[in-house]
């Protein structure tokens, strides 16, 4: 069901240059001004969330995309009209507020479904990363999303960060986290892309298998590190 739900919330690509900066109008942008945009990912458990939140403490800006896409579906009116029309009423509850558990339901065995819910809702989010890329100064910004390698988004980025850990470790910070049982993460887990393919597919690395003092000390190096 996580993979599920992150699969409805990841988004997809960003505009292509040719489509940001319409031809006369606007002047060329200045590739000093344009912050960098690092990919950071994870599976399960990983780790990426703490990393992210270690990341704005070093003072650089976090775009949280599953976050995002669960506040978009619920303030974007266009969006929920398109929602609706794709799922019916009940996509949304008794107070106007998406309705995760029951799309949930109804894609979930249902490919297509599932594949027309994304095509409405990672457009939307790349609209609004697009947004939030704007708005941002620092010369280097991390998208946080589960699915970086999955959807290929990583093409997108400057460079890719991966957070990994042993499979025991993850399940076990998931259980302690969620409540889940050992089976049910490592389920979620299987459906995953297998670790070794990421970590083949990402640019840095961080092996968060000991305790939080080394992430964050890992997180340090790897972030002022990136040239
Ligand atoms: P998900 O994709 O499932 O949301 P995530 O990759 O965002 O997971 P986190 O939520 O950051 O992972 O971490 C999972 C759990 O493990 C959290 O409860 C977090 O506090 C804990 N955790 C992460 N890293 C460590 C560590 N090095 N030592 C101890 N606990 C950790």
């Amino acid at each position: 069901m996580r993979r599920l739900a992150l699969m409805m919330f990841s988004d997809i690509n960003f505009l292509t240059m040719e489509e940001s900066y319409s031809e006369n109008l606007t002047p060329e942008p200045d590739p000093l001004s344009v912050p960098k945009v690092i990919g950071l990912t994870g599976g399960i458990g990983s780790g990426k969330t703490t990393v992210a939140h270690f990341i704005e403490e070093f003072g650089f800006p976090v775009y949280y995309s599953d976050d995002r896409a669960k506040t978009i579906v619920n303030e974007d009116n266009g969006l929920r009209l398109k929602i609706t029309e794709l799922l019916g009423n009940e996509a949304y509850d008794a107070h106007g507020l998406y309705n995760r558990k029951t799309v949930a339901e109804k894609v979930f065995n249902n490919n297509d479904l599932l594949h027309r819910l994304n095509e409405i809702i990672h457009p939307a989010v790349r609209i609004d990363f697009e947004n939030w890329l704007q708005r941002q100064t620092k010369y280097l910004v991390f998208k946080e999303t589960a699915l970086l390698f999955e959807l290929k988004l990583n093409r997108e980025c400057y460079k890719s960060l991966l957070i990994t850990a042993e499979d025991n470790i993850r399940i076990k910070r998931v259980m302690d986290r969620d409540n889940k049982t050992y089976r049910e993460v490592q389920t979620i887990m299987e459906k995953q892309m297998p670790e070794k393919d990421k970590v083949r597919l990402a640019d840095c690395v961080i092996h968060n298998n000991t305790n939080i003092d080394d992430l964050k000390d890992q997180t340090e190096k790897v972030i002022f590190g990136i040239e």
